[in-house]
């Protein structure tokens, strides 16, 4: 590790097919570690590769007659335009696998130099048997992955764990000259060690963080790990492996052929993007995560109880000094120092929400990526119409609040609310739980969500 530095590679996407929610959830995790990294004081370098070739996408265009490269970046601007909705950095470096063809058949020689792989009569495959610590992070021996490993009746492979590097072309492939082998293709795994190496690690002394979701570790990262590690002085390819957890809809996968499919940037249209955001960071990155509507509401909810507190902060603020060095940056830390525990934050924030000055809100909400924008000072955003109103006066008859101040019908929407408010906050001084109760059930009903802070009540929309 250089000092103050601190290079991460994360593998992207593969962008065959549009991006679902459950791609998103380790990139939003990853963003929130550079964001952090830096505040620590780190110089972070950011690599993030696409796969931009594989069977899916050659097929696709096989079968469309369309260029594969065309479907390829279709669905990767389609995918770099949600990651812009949730508020995630540019990367630093963002390598097409295609184009480092030169750096893959680089490596691919060493690897065939050294005799960690051999020339078959479809490709070149890795000699798994080579590399000694074959299984180590996914801490499998391989006499166990090897009985795992499907049987396939492949005469081309010594053994069934090898894998390829290169794939020779067939008839109507996309093909890059590589003398004297043959022309062909990479294999998935070459890619990322070629990209990593001419990236982060030019004098093979490795990396930092390697990242991915946690369906990657076996066999793609255990495979980056001995095609790249065979070849360096001084391993190991990087000091730490960080994988995020699953995510699981409705207790499934998501997969078409399961019917539950959504593409994220239709998602997205349905959801706050910062809402998506805090959802996640209220699980934690390693846990595998369901997804429901109930629990994407919850994160809203949860999410605007802070926007209340930071229109109170924004009202209240008159030019204080922020405090850095507070009790209050003091425990996002803690929380963040340990292993990234995002739910604990949250739990930092909820309670110095009301009291924090608002420079140090917005600094760590931007820490974690959820960054104030205009509409959090804005008077809540709601569509209150007559109609509303007209709701909001039949809630009240409905829940028994009687007396001329319960008449609402021809006051603004605003006013309306404001004048609930008031009501209730008579009811309490008088301790009348009961009534303070039903003027509160009633905004409920309307979607009107009620806070109490020491600074008095504010609200927020809900559903
Ligand atoms: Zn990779």
């Amino acid at each position: 590790m250089r000092e103050g530095e601190v290079r991460i590679y994360v593998c992207g996407l593969t962008p065959s097919a549009q991006a679902h929610l459950g791609h998103a959830r380790s990139f939003l995790f990853f963003d929130v570690l550079r964001r952090y990294l830096a505040h620590r004081g780190c110089r972070v370098t950011y690599v993030q590769n696409v796969t931009d070739i594989d069977d899916r996408s050659i097929k696709a265009g096989i079968e469309t007659g369309r260029d594969y490269h065309a479907i390829v970046e279709h669905f990767y601007a389609e995918f770099k335009e949600s990651m812009r909705k949730l508020g995630i950095f540019e990367y630093d470096f963002e390598p097409y696998a295609t184009q480092y063809i030169g750096e893959i058949q680089q490596m691919i020689r060493e690897l065939v130099e050294g005799g960690h792989a051999y020339v078959t009569r479809d490709g070149i495959y890795y000699r798994v048997s080579t590399f000694q610590n074959y299984g180590r992070l996914a801490n499998r021996n391989v006499a166990d992955l090897e009985a795992g490993a499907r049987i396939e009746v492949d005469e081309n492979k010594e053994d069934p764990l090898d894998f390829a590097l290169w794939k020779f072309a067939k008839p109507g492939e996309p093909r890059w000259p590589f003398e004297p082998f043959g022309d062909g293709r990479p294999g998935w795994h070459i890619e990322c060690s070629a990209m990593a190496r001419a990236l982060l690690d030019p004098p093979g002394a490795g990396f930092d963080i390697h990242g991915g979701g946690a369906d990657l570790i076996f066999p793609h990262h255990e495979n980056e790990i001995a095609q790249s590690e065979a070849l360096m002085a001084r391993p190991p390819m990087a000091n730490f492996w960080v994988h995020g957890g699953l995510l699981l809809f409705d207790n499934r996968k998501m997969a078409k052929s399961l019917g539950n499919f959504e593409p994220l940037i239709d998602l997205l249209q349905r959801h706050d993007p910062q809402a998506i955001r805090w959802l996640f960071l209220q699980t934690g990155y390693r846990k595998v995560m369901n997804f429901t509507e109930d629990s994407i509401a919850a994160a809203a909810l949860g999410l605007s109880k802070i926007k209340s507190a930071y229109r109170l902060a924004a009202a209240r603020q008159n030019g204080e000094a922020p405090a850095q060095g507070s009790p209050f940056d003091e425990q996002m830390e803690a929380a963040l120092d340990d292993d990234m525990n995002t739910a604990a934050a949250l739990a930092v924030l909820y309670e110095f929400a009301a009291t924090a000055p608002l420079e140090r809100l917005r600094y760590w909400l931007t820490i974690l990526g959820v960054e104030p924008n205009d509409s959090w000072v804005a008077e809540p955003v709601v569509e209150l119409t007559r109609e509303f109103v007209d709701r909001l006066q039949a809630a009240l008859d409905d829940e028994g609040v009687d007396g001329a101040a319960g008449k609402i019908g021809n006051l603004e929407p605003n006013e309306a609310i404001d004048r609930v408010i008031a009501m209730r906050a008579e009811a309490r001084r008088e301790k009348d739980w009961a009534a303070s109760d039903r003027l509160r059930d009633a905004l409920q009903r309307c979607g009107i969500e009620l806070h109490d802070t020491k600074e008095g009540t504010t609200w927020s929309v809900v559903g």
